[in-house]
């Protein structure tokens, strides 16, 4: 295989796809995961300044008796005292910075940043909150409230939270191509072993020719979608085996057909060369050859309209078609057609009815049944044709009272080339299509033709045909 058919097939194309949703599914995970962390942290922290300067507040609160009454710097003192020993309990490193509105600062923690706004900026009571980046580029989460009449600052450096954070991602970034990694080579291995059995399926199905159609692709122990693959490839391999065998009978039948009237056109030509011949017997020989070309011209007419049926190449024109009249002129014909024999042809029952259809090809489907029946009936005999109305249908018979057909060959009449007995119909020219044709004739109508017979009592055609109504 070259790099290029790998890269398209399906093994490839299955892995890639595995391994892009995985790493998207991972990236929307470490995605998730990051904003989550990075929003606790940053309510977390709001939440500690908040306290604070809540803290810082009720202390103040305190100091504002006293503003009257003590120094300044007694005032910044005892603040300054309180706030120191507060932080001495809790230690966290707080920027904390408290100052009046004016400015003049009261206490300031010893880290000492201070981000103080002009307190007339400040709505009164409400705590402030925004991150500032300071000089030396570290970012502050900063809370701010004035409590007239002073401003409270309380400042944490958000560093560590984006430490932990960058530190999150760095973790992300170098599992991402492990990810990636596992995920495609353990998509390739799974594809692989899922795609193995297509394989085998394949192989065995190319070593399937039209020479040994009998094998069969094994069928597995899991009844999965493989499984069920396998089974429709195998009888998909069951009906073309069945269709080659009927090609190939077909074939040996028509060569055999043919091969009758040539062998007899050959032996007359022999005779007729090996010695000077007198004008009855160039009469007898020329009569010969016309009646076997004759033959062979019916079977390969037959042999061209079934071949075109099954390529579906004959259009069949449905019009509007009185089968009372219809049966009227078969029922002629087949007067002329039994003229040379005794037989009692009529027309019993015929009732008013139009079909939609091929009025040719009805025609044609009609003979075959009633020069069949004159066929196989001795003189004396009688053949009738009948038709009545049922429903949406109509039914028409062609009866006959000759040789009859055995039952196990009734089912087989309809089979081309078939004839009941070989030897006396091939005597009388019959070629063994004709109720192929008239089946397949039915069929286009979307109707059918069956049989009903006894062996020596006689035989019942019936046509159905659908009725056009209106
Ligand atoms: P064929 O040209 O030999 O008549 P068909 O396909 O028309 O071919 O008929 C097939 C075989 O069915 C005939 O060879 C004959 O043995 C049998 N068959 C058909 N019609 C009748 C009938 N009316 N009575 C007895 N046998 C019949």
């Amino acid at each position: 295989m070259t790099l290029r058919q790998r890269i398209r097939s399906t093994r490839f194309v299955l892995t890639l796809w595995y391994s892009i949703i995985l790493l998207a599914a991972f990236i929307l995970f470490g995605a998730g995961v990051y904003v989550y962390l990075r929003h606790v942290e940053e309510a977390g922290l709001e939440q500690n300044l908040v306290e604070e300067i809540d803290w810082i507040s009720r202390l103040v609160d305190l100091e504002r008796s006293r503003i009257d009454v003590w120094t300044l710097s007694d005032l910044s003192n005892d603040v300054g005292q309180r706030i120191v020993a507060h932080y001495n309990v809790n230690p966290r490193n707080y920027d904390v910075v408290l100052a009046f509105v004016n400015g003049t600062i009261l206490y300031r923690s010893p880290s000492g940043r201070s981000f103080l706004v002009s307190g007339t900026i400040l709505p009164p009571d409400r705590t402030l909150l925004q991150s500032v980046t300071s000089p030396d580029r570290e970012v502050y989460r900063v809370a701010l409230r004035r409590t007239d009449p002073f401003i409270i600052q309380v400042a944490y450096s958000e560093t560590a939270t984006e430490t932990v954070l960058g530190h999150l991602l760095s973790i992300f970034g170098v599992l991402m191509p492990v990810v990636l990694f596992v995920a495609f080579a353990g998509g390739w291995i799974m594809a692989g072993m899922v795609l193995r059995p297509i394989g085998q399926i394949t192989r065995l199905a190319d070593r399937i020719s039209a020479k040994n159609l009998s094998e069969r692709i094994p069928q597995r122990d899991v009844p999965d979608e493989l499984g069920q693959l396998i089974t429709t490839i195998n009888r998909m391999i069951a009906r073309l085996e069945s269709s080659f065998s009927q090609i190939r009978e077909f074939s040996l039948s028509v060569a055999h057909e043919l091969r009758t009237p040539l062998t007899i056109l050959k032996g007359e030509s022999e005779l007729a060369l090996a010695r000077a011949l007198t004008r009855e017997e160039t009469e007898r020989l020329v009569t010969t050859y016309l009646e076997e070309t004759v033959r062979m011209s019916r079977i390969v007419d037959d042999l061209l309209t079934l071949a075109k049926a099954d390529a579906g190449q004959i259009k069949i024109q449905k019009e509007a078609v009185e089968l009372s009249r219809l049966l009227r002129d078969i029922h002629e014909d087949a007067v002329i057609l039994s003229s040379d024999k005794p037989l009692n042809v009529e027309l019993r029952r015929n009732d008013q009815v139009t079909v939609l259809g091929d009025e040719a090809r009805l025609r044609q489907l009609f003979r075959v049944l009633l020069s069949n029946a004159v066929q196989y009936t001795d003189p004396g005999g009688s053949v009738s044709i009948s038709s009545r109305r049922a429903g949406g249908e109509v039914h028409i018979d062609i009866e006959d009272t000759g040789i009859g057909i055995p039952q196990d060959a009734l089912d087989k009449v309809f089979q081309r080339f078939y004839r009941v007995d070989e030897a006396r119909t091939r005597v009388k020219g019959g070629s063994g299509l004709g109720l192929s044709i008239a089946q397949w004739i039915a069929n286009a109508h979307s109707g059918s033709v069956s049989v009903r017979s006894a062996v020596g009592k006689g035989s019942c055609f019936t046509v159905t045909l659908p009725v056009r109504d209106g």
